[in-house]
């Protein structure tokens, strides 16, 4: 069974602002977004930033509200439940974040942090036990299970992403999304955390949305890889494919960005003008046509559908 299937997710904010045309009274972050998530698949979402990968994560854990579309998991739309009916089917959808001292509470000692996961869904009553699962849990994620008595602030960046890691974990979650959970680590603990998630992933079948700018880290982990451009998906497919042939003008130059991924060593950096527009006031047509180096008129007024152009690699150019 699919994890995880969004089917033609928005997610709108209403803002008042005005504009040469008008008043703009929506922010479209995440604008008509589908993709599926397997068990024990790992899917990575990349982009600049403001490009709506974090609206769409947390969109998908219902941090968010969606304005309309759907979200199955495990096979139920939980798009429209409350927080009541959440309750249970969160302990199966997890996220970690990227600042892991920003979502840990500084006043909670690690073995609280954890328990509290297992407390809410009743996981473990009786003490000793509970204790014992939490040791287990940081000794999985590579912590001292001596350390359960500290707090957030004793330990370094890496090992507080290991507790956000270990809370996420202790209720056995089928998907976690993980928003940018190394960006704010040194190169070195970002290999070892990568590598922490991959093991759990391989023992426990746990899929991942795994969120990031750093294309490097996400083809490394990813079996599959969506770029997001002003709220949508400009091209997917499997990671090994979009990196080595990328077929959208955004994703070869991300790509082109990173070289140890520019697997052709002929292809020159491509350089794009300007910065993400802002997504209060996107461009006409094509949302990527004035950053575009390849853009025709008509990329000015029709917006590109996502096709599929091989098996499973789908790209949104009228160029492509
Ligand atoms: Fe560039 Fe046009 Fe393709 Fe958009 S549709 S990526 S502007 S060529």
């Amino acid at each position: 069974m699919i994890v995880l299937e969004v089917r033609s997710l928005r997610v709108h904010f209403a803002v008042a602002k005005r504009t040469f045309a008008g008043v703009s009274n929506s922010l479209r972050a995440v604008d008509n977004v589908s993709f599926s998530i397997l068990p024990g698949e790992t899917v990575g979402l990349v982009g600049e930033s403001g490009c709506g990968k974090t609206t769409l994560g947390r969109t998908v854990v219902k941090l968010l509200k969606p304005t309309s579309g759907q979200i199955l998991f495990e096979g139920e739309d939980i798009s429209t439940w409350g927080a009541k009916k959440l309750r249970q089917t969160r302990r199966r959808l997890q996220m970690i974040f990227q600042d892991p001292y920003g979502s840990l509470n500084p006043r909670m000692r690690v073995e609280s942090i954890v328990g509290e996961a297992l407390d809410i869904h009743r996981l473990t009553p009786k003490p000793d036990l509970r204790r014992r699962r939490i040791e287990s849990l940081l000794n999985d994620v590579g912590l001292d299970p001596s350390t359960a008595n500290k707090y957030p602030h004793q330990f370094s960046g890496g090992q507080r992403q290991r507790i956000g890691i270990a809370r996420a974990l202790a209720v056995e979650p089928a998907l976690i999304v993980c928003d940018e959970p190394v960006s704010a680590l040194d190169v070195s603990i970002q290999a070892q955390i990568i590598n922490l998630l991959q093991d759990l992933q391989r023992d426990r079948g746990i899929a991942y949305l795994f969120i990031a700018h750093d294309l490097a880290v996400v083809e490394h982990i990813s079996q599959r890889i969506l770029v997001m451009y002003l709220g949508r998906i400009v091209e997917s497919g499997e990671a090994e494919r979009i990196c080595r042939e990328p077929k959208h003008p955004y994703t070869q130059a991300l790509i082109s960005a990173v070289p140890s991924l520019d697997h052709d060593s002929r292809r020159k950096r491509i350089i794009l003008p300007g910065d993400v527009p802002s997504p209060l006031n996107p461009p006409s047509g094509c949302h990527f046509h004035p950053r575009c180096p390849i853009a025709e008129p008509k990329c000015r007024t029709e917006a590109p559908a996502l096709r599929e152009i091989q098996p499973g690699h789908h790209v949104a150019c009228h160029l492509v």
